[in-house]
């Protein structure tokens, strides 16, 4: 049986921990999670869910991971832009560089 806690229900109460630690324990945000699945017995994790004073643990099929993440889009068959240089070699060569010796114009 695999079981999940939603956080925005959650009150960090730590009941469902004292009952079923091996399933959940409490974040560092406060709140409760299940950790680990089918480890604590079916009956417990009722006995969890019954307790749970904001109701914020179901049952699940499959449960989703703490944090959702978007799944990445797919690349595109369009190649990769490579960094734009900050400037071209030919920009820094307009700069004439200056004359040594000087050319008679003091
Ligand atoms: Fe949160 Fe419910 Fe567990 Fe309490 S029993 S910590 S409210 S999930």
């Amino acid at each position: 049986m695999k079981v999940q806690v939603d956080k925005a229900k959650c009150i960090g109460c730590g009941t469902c921990v004292a009952l079923a630690p091996k399933t959940f324990k409490l974040g560092d945000d406060g709140k409760s999670e299940a950790f680990a699945q089918d480890v604590d017995s079916q009956e417990t994790l009722e006995q969890a869910i019954q307790s749970c004073p904001a109701q914020a643990i179901s049952k699940v099929d499959e449960p989703k991971p703490a944090e959702a993440v978007e799944p990445a889009p797919e690349e595109s068959s369009q190649p990769a832009q490579a960094p734009q240089p900050v400037a071209q070699v030919s920009q820094l060569e307009e700069t004439p560089a200056p004359q040594e010796g000087g050319n008679g114009n003091v």
